[in-house]
C-alpha cells in the first residue's frame, strides 16, 4: 500500500480505469452479481444490438429501469478521490467503463467514457443526440425530427467504442506511468488488454478490487478492498 501511494504521489502521468465496482458502493448493481438481474434476466441478453433490434420496447423498460436506479446514486469516496487526484496531475485521465455519470459528478474533468452514457438518447435514424434524464413516457421514445426509433447512448457488447474516447485511452496507456485498475473484472475487451498495453509500455500498475480477476497476475501491486476505502487511502496524501 505505501509503496503504491508512493507511485502514485510521485507520477507525473497517471491514468485510472474504472469499471462498475466503483459505483457498487453508491448503491448502482454490477451486472455480474444477482443484483444486476432485471425480471430473472442476464444483462448480457439484453445490453446487445440483436435484444434491441428484436424487442426495443424491452430493452427500454430495463434501461428506464437502470436510469431510475441510478438517478437515486451519488458519487461515494471512491469517486472523490479521484476528482481530487486529477487536480494534482499535469497529465491525467480517467477511462471509465462505468456509464453512469458519477465522476463527473464527483468532479472528474478529464474523464473518457468509453462505454457511453445512460443519460444520453441517440436516434438510430438522423443520428441526433441529446442528454435526457427524465423518464420517457412511452417506450420505446421516438425521434422529434425525423419519427425514428431512439437508442441508449451506451455501447452495447457487439459494438464499437467511440472513437475519440478509444483514441483518449490508447494513447494515455502508452504514456503514463501509472495505471490505476479499480472495480473492473476486467473480462470485457478491449478494456480487459489496457492493463497490458499500460505495462508493456513501462507503467507501474495497481489493481484495487475485492477479488482477484484476470490482469491481477500483471499487476505491480494488487490491493484487496473496496474501492470507497482503498482509493482515498491511495490517492490523499498522509496527513502526518
Ligand atoms: P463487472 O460487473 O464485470 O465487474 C465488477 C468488478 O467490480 C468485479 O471484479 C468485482 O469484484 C468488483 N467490485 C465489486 N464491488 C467492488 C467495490 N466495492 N470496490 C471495488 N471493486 C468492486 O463490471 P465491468 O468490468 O465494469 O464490466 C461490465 C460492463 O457493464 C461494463 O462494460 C459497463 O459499461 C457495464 N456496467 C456499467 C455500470 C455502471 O455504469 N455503474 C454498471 C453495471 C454494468
Ligand atoms: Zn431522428
Amino acid at each position: 500500500m505505501d509503496t503504491a501511494r508512493g507511485w502514485i504521489r510521485t507520477c507525473r502521468s497517471l491514468c485510472v480505469l474504472t469499471g462498475a465496482g466503483v459505483s457498487a458502493e453508491s448503491g448502482v448493481p454490477t451486472f455480474r452479481g444477482p443484483q444486476g438481474l432485471w425480471k430473472e434476466k442476464d444483462p448480457m441478453s439484453l445490453a446487445t444490438p440483436e435484444a434491441f433490434a428484436e424487442d426495443p420496447k424491452e430493452v427500454w423498460e430495463w434501461y428506464q429501469w437502470r436510469r431510475q436506479r441510478i438517478r437515486g446514486c451519488a458519487p461515494n469516496p471512491g469517486h472523490a478521490a479521484l476528482a481530487a487526484v486529477e487536480a494534482a496531475k499535469p497529465d491525467f485521465l480517467l477511462v471509465t467503463q462505468n456509464v453512469d455519470g458519477l465522476h463527473r459528478a464527483a468532479g472528474s474533468r478529464r474523464v473518457a467514457e468509453i462505454h457511453g452514457s445512460i443519460w444520453v438518447v441517440r436516434c438510430t435514424g438522423c443520428g441526433a443526440e441529446r442528454e435526457e434524464r427524465d423518464d420517457f413516457p412511452e417506450l420505446p421514445p421516438r425521434c422529434d425530427g425525423c419519427g425514428g426509433l431512439r437508442r441508449p447512448g451506451v455501447v452495447w457488447f457487439g459494438e464499437m467504442l467511440p472513437r475519440e474516447e478509444s483514441d483518449a485511452a490508447m494513447e494515455m496507456l502508452s504514456r503514463c506511468e501509472v495505471l490505476i485498475v479499480a472495480g473492473t473484472s476486467a473480462v470485457v475487451a478491449p478494456a480487459s488488454g489496457y492493463a497490458a498495453l499500460a505495462r508493456r509500455h513501462g507503467a507501474r500498475v495497481i489493481e484495487v478490487n475485492p477479488d482477484e480477476t484476470p490482469v491481477s497476475g500483471i499487476c505491480d501491486a494488487t490491493i484487496r478492498g473496496k474501492s470507497g476505502d482503498v482509493l482515498p487511502a491511495l490517492c490523499y496524501p498522509r496527513s502526518s
